[in-house]
């Protein structure tokens, strides 16, 4: 099922002394396609539980439309989406077995809907199959771990086989081994079913293991919206690029002159022939696998020491015109010199090298090459 957001816009009243009102959605227009996963990111209080609780319909958006497939479900109240939600804290009813739990969304079936006992016995296997759950049927919630107990709040989700799946920070109570395993067992079950689903994070890492697309925003403004690859390699902005990577993107201080990018007072790039830019200071960001560790390279760095971890090295170094106290570059081992200090000097990856409006952290896009006089790589 394709969902569609319209021009949403989500606006609370203020509260206290001022009462500034909070727009925790600024008109937000995308498309999740059908049986994709996207991952709403973005860093805590930037309007993602939201948008999601607006795509359930828990919330009415102030104004705007939703639409799932050409169904205008804007008035729908939750129940008469098809959706199906999970959220941080799984809420499972502590009396019931995880049968129990599993069932309890189809016992709500009236009418036609009603499922006979055997349906609802069968629906509820099919569903604790999916996550993998069909032998712990007989217990109870507090003899599960946190890891079980969130499969069987997905499968209480899946029961009523939703057409959109709605997942709020699933991972979040589970410890770091947990967690890595239970978003590969979310994608899995995400692809078994092709199931629609929308997956609210603030871990870039999480969302950029697991989805299909990434939402990228900040205080309710819609950043970016691509695949998890696109958002890493042509980040809309400073935000973006910063926001997406890990280690994280390093920050210079730059400037564009003379058809040449400038950092530290050393010509570090050139621009392409053909390209007009203007002049003038930049930020630039240089992902950590931009830097080539090269003698005599364009970029002159005072190493601080380096970090081996088997595959790769990170060289740890100062540069004056660097916005962090220490940069991190990662090189491939094999390239590694055994320099233990000192001086060292890098050329740049053009394609790792992006830049900034200094203020506004807009993309400046220009294309940028080696410098003439660098050693061929
Ligand atoms: P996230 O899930 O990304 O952490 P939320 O969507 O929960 O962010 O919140 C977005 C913004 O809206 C925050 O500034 C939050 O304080 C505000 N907000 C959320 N719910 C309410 C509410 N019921 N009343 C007033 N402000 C709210
Ligand atoms: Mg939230």
């Amino acid at each position: 099922m394709e969902i569609v957001l319209d021009h949403l816009t989500k606006k609370f009243p203020g509260r206290g002394k001022n009462r500034q009102e909070v727009i925790a959605v600024n008109d937000f227009t995308f498309t999740i396609p059908d049986g994709k996963l996207a991952a709403l990111l973005g860093p805590s209080g930037c309007g993602k539980s939201t948008t999601l609780n607006m795509i359930c319909g828990l919330l009415a958006p102030t104004s705007g439309e939703i639409f799932f497939g050409d169904n205008n479900v804007t008035a729908l109240p939750p129940e008469e989406r098809g959706v199906g939600m999970v959220f941080q804290n799984y809420a499972l009813y502590p009396h019931m077995t995880v049968e129990q739990n599993i069932r309890f969304p189809l016992e709500n079936f009236r009418g036609k809907d009603r499922l006979s006992k055997e349906a609802m016995k069968e629906r509820v296997l099919e569903a604790a199959k999916l996550v993998h759950i069909e032998e712990l049927l007989e217990r109870k919630p507090s003899e599960l771990s946190g890891g079980q107990q969130q499969r069987v709040a997905i499968a209480r989700s899946l029961v009523k086989l939703p057409k959109v799946l709605l997942l709020d920070e699933p991972l979040s109570n589970l410890d770091a081994r947990l967690r890595l395993a239970t978003r590969e067992e979310i994608r899995r079950i995400q692809q078994e079913t092709r199931i629609t689903t929308v997956f609210v994070t603030h871990d870039q890492d999480e969302a950029m293991s697991i989805s299909d697309l990434i939402v990228v925003m900040k205080e309710g403004v819609l950043q970016q919206v691509d695949s998890p690859q696109k958002v890493y390699d042509d980040p809309a902005n400073q935000f973006v690029a910063q926001f997406l990577g890990t280690p994280p993107i390093n920050m210079f201080d730059g400037e564009l002159k003379d058809g040449q990018l400038w950092i530290a007072g050393e010509p570090v790039l050139r621009v392409a022939e053909g390209e007009s830019v203007p002049e003038g200071p930049v930020s630039v960001g240089i992902r950590p696998e931009g830097f080539i560790l090269l003698e005599g390279g364009a970029m002159h760095t005072e190493m601080v020491r380096p970090e081996i971890t088997g595959r790769d090295v990170s060289v740890i170094f100062r540069n004056k015109a660097a916005k962090t106290d220490v940069v991190r570059s990662i090189i491939s081992a094999e390239d590694w010199n055994h320099i233990s200090g000192g001086e060292v000097h890098f050329d740049l990856k053009p394609a790792k090298v992006y830049l900034f409006a200094p203020g506004t952290g807009e993309r400046i896009r220009v294309k940028l090459e080696p410098l003439a006089q660098s050693a061929p790589q």
